[in-house]
Order: C-alpha cells, then sequence, then structure tokens
C-alpha cells in the first residue's frame, strides 16, 4: 500500500473555517485583530513576505498596519516605531521582517517588541516560554509540523496525546527558528526526541538516529536530504524544507543555479527548468513510509494559520478577554 500524502491544503482550509468562528466571536465583542511588518531596507525574501503577510490579513480580515522604511534609518528610529507598534491598540502582532541592515541589531529589535505581541515567538521571554513547556505564542512553522501531526494521528484513530508519548521523533535540523522549537514542541508532548544536525551528518550518524525514528521531521534546507535509506518502513515523514532548484533536463539531478553545468553530468543547464522542493526525497519515500507531506502542499500551507491563530491569541490577550 502506499503512502498517506498529508494534505497540508486542506488542513490548512479545515483551521481556517476553525479561526473564521473564532475571529466573529471577537468581532461581535468588539476585539479587531491585526498584524504589524516591520520591513527595513529591501530586501527581496523580506519584501515578498510582507506582501504575503498584508494579503493574507486581507482573506483573513485582519488590520494590517505597514511599518517599511530605508535601509539608512538608525536603529534608535526603528525602536521607536516598535515602541509605536507596542502601543497602537489596532496592532496585535508584530512581525519583524529579516534581515534587518548590518547597523541594526536584530536582538535589540526583538527585545524591544512587546512578549504579548510576538505572535511568531521571537522574543527570548517567549523562547524561554516555549522551553518550559508553557508557550503563549508557539512559533508558527514548529507549530504546523505538531499540527499536521496530531491531525494525522486523529485521521488514524489514535488520541495525539497516546501519539506522542514516547513515541521516537527525529528533528533534523537545529535552527532557533525551525528544528528547535520542534523539539521542544515534541519534547513537551513527551516524545522521545531527538534533534540531529549538519554535525551529525559530518560524523555519519544521521541514518543511526533518523532509521530509529517514528516521526522524522526534516528541516535542513537540503534537497533529497531524507530518502529510503534514511527511515524505517512505516515512518511518518514531515518536510519543513524548501528548496528551489534548477533540475538537469539530461538526468534529473537537482542543481543549485543555471550558471554551471549539472554537477552530475556536465549537462548544460542554462535553458533547465526551476522546481520548488523540499529536503526529503518524495517520490522515493512514498512506497517506504506511511505518509508523508507534500512541498509544495504540506507545511508550508499551514503556517499562516499557525500565524493566525497566535494574532487571535494576542487580540485577545490584549483585549483582557
Ligand atoms: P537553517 O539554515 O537556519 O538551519 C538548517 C539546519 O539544518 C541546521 O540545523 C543544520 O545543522 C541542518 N543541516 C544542514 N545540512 C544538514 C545535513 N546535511 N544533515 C543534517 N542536518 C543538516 O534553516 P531553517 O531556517 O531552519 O530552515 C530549514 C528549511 O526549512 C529551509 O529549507 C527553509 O526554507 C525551510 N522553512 C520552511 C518554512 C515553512 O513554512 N514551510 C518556514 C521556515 C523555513
Amino acid at each position: 500500500m502506499g503512502a498517506k500524502i498529508i494534505d497540508g491544503k486542506a488542513i490548512a482550509d479545515e483551521i481556517r473555517a476553525e479561526l473564521a468562528k473564532e475571529l466573529e466571536g471577537l468581532k461581535t465583542k468588539g476585539i479587531e485583530p491585526g498584524i504589524a511588518t516591520l520591513l527595513v531596507g529591501d530586501n527581496f525574501g523580506a519584501r515578498m513576505y510582507r506582501g504575503a503577510v498584508e494579503k493574507f490579513c486581507a482573506e483573513m480580515g485582519f488590520n494590517y498596519r505597514e511599518e517599511t522604511h530605508p535601509a539608512d534609518i538608525s536603529e534608535a528610529d526603528v525602536i521607536r516605531i516598535v515602541e509605536s507598534l507596542n502601543a497602537d491598540a489596532k496592532v496585535s502582532g508584530i512581525l519583524p521582517l529579516r534581515p534587518f541592515p548590518e547597523h541594526i541589531s536584530d536582538s535589540a529589535v526583538i527585545n524591544s517588541i512587546s512578549v504579548d505581541k510576538d505572535i511568531d515567538c521571537f522574543h527570548p521571554f517567549n523562547m524561554g516560554k516555549l522551553a518550559l513547556g508553557e508557550p503563549t505564542f508557539p512559533p508558527a512553522t514548529p507549530s504546523a509540523c505538531i499540527e499536521l501531526m496530531e491531525r494525522y494521528m486523529k485521521g488514524e484513530g489514535i488520541d495525539p496525546k497516546d501519539g506522542f508519548e514516547g513515541a521516537e521523533i527525529c528533528v533534523v535540523g537545529h535552527s532557533n527558528i525551525v528544528g528547535k522549537p520542534v523539539s521542544f514542541l515534541c519534547l513537551n508532548r513527551n516524545a522521545s526526541t531527538t534533534t540531529v544536525h549538519v554535525f551529525t551528518s559530518m560524523k555519519g550518524n544521521l541514518e543511526k538516529h533518523t532509521t530509529a525514528a517514528d516521526y522524522v521531521v526534516v528541516a535542513a534546507g537540503f534537497p533529497n536530504l531524507i530518502g529510503s535509506e534514511q527511515v524505517k518502513e512505516g515512518a511518518v515523514v514531515i518536510d519543513v524544507g524548501i528548496n528551489r532548484v534548477i533540475v538537469c533536463p539530461e538526468c534529473g539531478t537537482y542543481n543549485r543555479a543555471k550558471k554551471d553545468p549539472c554537477k552530475k553530468c556536465g549537462a548544460d543547464l542554462s535553458e533547465a527548468e526551476g522546481k520548488t522542493v523540499g529536503d526529503a526525497n518524495f517520490d522515493e519515500l512514498v512506497g517506504k513510509v506511511k505518509a508523508i507531506t507534500p512541498v509544495p502542499g504540506g507545511v508550508g500551507s499551514v503556517t499562516n494559520m499557525m500565524l493566525a491563530k497566535n494574532t487571535l491569541r494576542a487580540a485577545r490577550l490584549l483585549a483582557g478577554a
């Protein structure tokens, strides 16, 4: 039997409907959730994300406040802007869109955000609460991984509490924004949680850990890192990776850039197609695992809904409701 493809888009739609009801309830009490973005300079990725947040706010029925400033603004002025966002009753959540220019310290900006408006859990206070197992705002992407696992378990008739307790979960990646918080969220649910990373691979130990896992959550930014050799039969794979690759028209190998010849067969890539893939080798795994999230259409689809959930929570906190 083939693997179950965990449909992130369908799960996101279910959550959206649940949140729409919650939002309606809040609005009848005069509570209007809103998000502010803080962008300094013109980094391409940050600008794309800003546009996506604005669109998402319009779709969700949230207020949106844009703070976009030239790269030469001073750090003191950025912090004054954060303070005005902290004081704005229409702003429930603040999203700093990094990278900031070099003269602006990430931590100075993040530490000035009100901990009650820190909807993606960047502030050390909220990361500390997450580590202690009492998060106010579990960060969006890691929460999306948990949500996908929980809804998958429910679909299989497993109570998520039982599903997590004692489960072998291997998290591949230990970044502050994905790997570590995913590991905390799994540990908080009493899973036997192993976190592996690039140094694990360098010592040749990756498979030792991943093949022991019931659930493999991979967030490495490395296409095809997890294939059939890296998982046990019947595992569940949650693929967080988002990688833009150039597919060699001759041998199908994924390459990073069009300007160089294919790293495997040397073919010219100047006319080759680009593709978005995860960190898991989907085609290989689908014959071995019990379930897997696709890329696109998996974790990324649910991430926004987790951010929306935190925005509603922040709006309630702000209103004391
Ligand atoms: P990062 O570069 O900050 O961290 C990568 C992690 O992977 C590190 O811990 C590193 O040690 C580990 N790693 C790298 N190569 C490895 C290897 N060969 N073996 C084992 N571990 C290895 O990246 P990040 O910000 O944590 O993001 C990870 C991936 O998730 C990226 O592809 C990113 O685009 C994606 N992402 C997706 C979403 C989403 O909503 N779906 C959100 C954030 C990030």
